[in-house]
């Protein structure tokens, strides 16, 4: 493994966006020459959907489960999706059955042993499900696996409270495993003042607004065609908001040790932007 690879991942509750930013913003920086390595780490395996023409990948935890973890190669659970990027499902337990963040640790190990983190790599990203409840989905940033975290959230109430708990899950681990929130990603959500909102949230908790992604029903139209934004239409403006995302992403040099918010804040914010009456 490079010791100036870039090794980032990409919190939020589920719904917001994760895998569908995560995608476009994978596929811009391919298109800047990055060489990437994407793992989805939610137990809904679509991480990378976008990016293999709709193919759903088998999953490294499917796998194992079905060989035996010595017996798993490489090219069974990783394959190589638009822009050359690297992709790979870690995948879930059973429903019911065992904890989520362990398996993701299983998953992550076993790539690591059996040579995915290749030296070209740039980037390596980790789509991970993440509302924090369960301590299981903090196991990426207390692993050290992710150095550097963003969370996508909206100005949703339910979006931020998550934000917020993910927050709360970097500075517990931020001493000892070395992780830092490297900022907010607003998928907007249409919300009443939701820039100056998010501006604001992201001030509060000791972070800034990374970059707003625009509400834009050309993601749907590009997931019907089963192709991120940015291989359906590169010249689209979602597809330069992306690009943005990636440039931002690139040049980022703030990464702090969050400062969560009390709820009574955090609703108090809400209420002071218009979001909830
Ligand atoms: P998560 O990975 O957080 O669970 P997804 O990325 O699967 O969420 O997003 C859920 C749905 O939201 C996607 O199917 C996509 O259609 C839609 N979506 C995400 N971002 C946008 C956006 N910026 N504009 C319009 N629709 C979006
Ligand atoms: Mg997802």
């Amino acid at each position: 493994m490079r010791e100036d690879l870039r090794r980032v991942a990409i919190y939020g509750k589920g719904g917001i966006g994760k895998s569908t930013t995560t995608q476009n913003l994978t596929a811009s920086l391919s298109k800047m020459d990055k060489h990437i390595l994407q793992i989805g780490c939610d137990p809904k395996a679509d991480s990378t959907r976008m990016l293999m023409g709709g193919k759903r990948q088998r999953t490294v935890l499917d796998t194992l489960r079905e060989v035996g973890a010595e017996n798993v190669k490489l090219e069974d659970v990783l394959e190589i999706g638009f822009g050359g990027i690297k992709c790979v499902e870690a995948g879930g337990p059973e429903p019911g059955v065992g904890c989520a963040g362990r398996g993701i640790i299983t998953a992550i190990n076993l790539l690591e042993e059996n040579g995915a983190y290749t030296e070209d790599l740039d980037f390596v990203f980790y789509d991970v499900l993440g509302d924090v409840v369960c301590g299981g989905f903090a196991m990426p940033m207390r692993e050290g696996k992710a150095r550097e975290i963003y969370i996508v959230a909206s100005g949703e109430l339910m979006a931020l409270y998550a934000a917020n708990n993910i927050a709360k899950g970097i500075t517990r681990y931020a001493e000892h495993s070395g992780i830092r929130l490297g900022g907010i990603i607003c998928n907007s959500r249409n919300v009443e003042n939701e820039l100056e909102l998010l501006t604001a949230f992201s001030d509060a908790i000791g972070t800034h607004l990374v970059h707003f992604i625009p509400r834009d029903k050309i993601v749907q139209r590009a997931e019907i065609n089963r192709k991120t934004v940015i291989e359906y239409d590169s010249e689209s403006n979602q597809a330069k908001e992306y690009s943005k995302l990636a440039q931002n992403i690139i040049d980022n040099d703030d990464f702090t040790i969050p400062r969560p918010i009390s709820y009574e804040t955090l609703e108090k914010l809400m209420v002071d932007f218009g979001a909830i009456e």
